[in-house]
């Protein structure tokens, strides 16, 4: 095949096949990969989000907890009036801190700002209250006529109204209760709890629009990946459908053309088709060479009819045949004259010619074959005694027209035996054609004799 017929080849080359569906694949892969990361990074902040409201809700916990327990130790301070609960008063609020350290917490966190600012407002609140809570706790000092030394030093520094400090001690104990109990403190322990409350609220509030935009990404991504694993899918069915039309059909198709020794049909892939195109160029120049070959196997190269082995094998096939056939044994005569007259090159131009005319004389479906030096034998198939006369008619002809040469050639004559046989070729028929052969150069040559069983 000519380099620009192959050029020409069109389709789908299985390399770009190949390499395009890797490319695919990995950026499906990738995609893949990376929305899974992105589902555990939203995963971990959802969990987060949960612990930080947890921790909020400590925080919460922590300055209502803290408050309500100065309120205990205050009131417990101003009815026994006995310094230790004064004492646990102070540990509260200033060294373990509660309310400050939740608060504290909560702004390391850096969670809601408007939430932030409820407890924030709790806590101002709760220290307010700290000073009512004080002053309270100094009256009680005083009616119980405590020396100011013994006092902490916040309490020890109030300085009492002018109104409070000319009271008697009952009144300023009554007082000092009372502010601990009276409605108005109520409502700032109220205001305190309605504070914590909200900033619960706004935890809350908080906390599930974040879960609710992490939902709304995890849901997103899920659908990416979704996506991702359906293409995926397709690619892989695009692939298995390309690997059977332009692969395995193909191949399927060029075993049953090898098996049928046939040319290969052009399908597939280009590899294939290119493949195919290769191997049908070497499977005609083979077919041709076979044909070359046999030809030269089975035909005499002087004369190109048939030779001898060619002749021999057909023989063979012609045993089984049921079909009448005739043989003529042909021979030229007086040969070796010509050859020492007129040189062997005469004689080899007299062999074609002689072969041509055989050629001429006897129909397509007969076989005329050289099978010795001048000799040449017609096989004539389908062939009954009924056409002894125009076989005799053509041996006639041929003599007639090679004693009358118009081509220069020396004159020459045949002599031919002949023998029938009504069934295939038998063995004995070449030696009875062969036995009349010899009878017509007895009698003179230049004829020919139909063998006869008295022969
Ligand atoms: P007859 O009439 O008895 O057949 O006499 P003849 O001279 O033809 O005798 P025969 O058939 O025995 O001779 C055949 C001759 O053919 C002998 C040989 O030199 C010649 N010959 C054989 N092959 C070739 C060939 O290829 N070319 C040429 N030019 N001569 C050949
Ligand atoms: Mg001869």
């Amino acid at each position: 095949m000519e380099k620009q017929e192959k050029g020409r080849i069109k389709g789908f080359k299985i390399r770009t096949l190949n390499y395009s569906m890797i490319v695919a694949a990995a950026v499906l892969y990738a995609v893949l990969i990376y929305a899974t990361f992105q589902v555990s990074v939203k995963y971990e902040k959802l969990i987060k989000t949960t612990e930080e409201y947890i921790s909020c809700e400590k925080d919460a916990g922590l300055v209502r907890e803290g408050s309500d327990y100065l309120t205990e130790q205050v009131r417990l301070y101003a009815i026994t009036a006995k310094p230790e609960y004064m004492e646990a008063y102070f540990t509260e609020k200033d060294v373990s801190r509660r309310r400050e350290k939740a608060l504290e917490e909560m702004g390391e966190l850096g969670n809601s700002a408007q939430a932030y600012e409820f407890l924030q407002k709790a806590l101002d609140n709760s220290n307010r209250l700290a000073e009512r809570e004080i002053y309270a706790m100094r009256l009680i000092a005083q009616s119980q006529g405590y020396p100011l030394e013994s006092l902490p030093q916040e309490v020890a520094q109030v300085e009492l109204l002018e109104e409070d400090s000319h009271i008697s001690p009952e009144e300023m104990a009554g007082k000092g209760q009372s502010m601990v109990f009276d409605s108005e403190y109520q409502n700032a322990k109220e205001l305190i709890r309605t504070n914590t409350e909200y900033f619960l609220e706004a935890i809350v509030t908080w906390t599930k629009d974040k879960q609710v935009d992490s939902a709304a990404v995890l849901e997103r991504i899920l659908t990416y990946q979704r996506l991702c694993i359906s293409a995926l899918f397709v690619l892989n069915t695009i692939t298995f459908v390309l690997v059977i039309v332009l692969i395995v059909r193909p191949l399927q198709i060029y075993i049953n053309c090898i098996k049928e020794e046939k040319m290969l049909q052009i399908a597939g892939s280009y590899e294939f088709k290119y493949l195919a195109l290769t191997y049908n160029d070497i499977y005609e120049v083979n077919a041709a060479n076979e044909v070359l070959l046999r030809h030269k196997a089975e035909h005499d190269p002087l004369t190109g009819v048939i030779n001898r082995g060619a002749f021999e094998q057909m023989r063979e096939l012609l045993k089984a045949v049921q079909d009448p056939i005739a043989l003529l044994i042909i021979d030229v005569d007086k040969f070796k004259h010509i050859n020492d007259n007129y040189g062997h090159e005469t004689g080899d131009r007299i062999l074609k010619k002689v072969a041509r005319e055989l050629q001429e004389r006897f129909r397509t479906q007969d076989y005329v074959a050289r099978i010795g030096g001048d000799e040449f034998a017609v096989i004539m198939t389908d062939c009954t005694e009924t056409l002894k006369p125009a076989i005799q008619g053509k041996v006639d002809v041929l003599n007639h027209r090679l004693t009358h040469p118009e081509d220069g050639l020396p004159e020459i004559s045949l002599s031919i035996g002949i023998a029938f046989s009504p069934k295939g070729f038998p063995d004995k028929l070449y030696s009875k054609a062969d036995r009349a052969l010899y009878i017509v150069k007895e009698n003179g040559r230049c004829g020919c004799h139909f063998y006869e069983e008295n022969d």
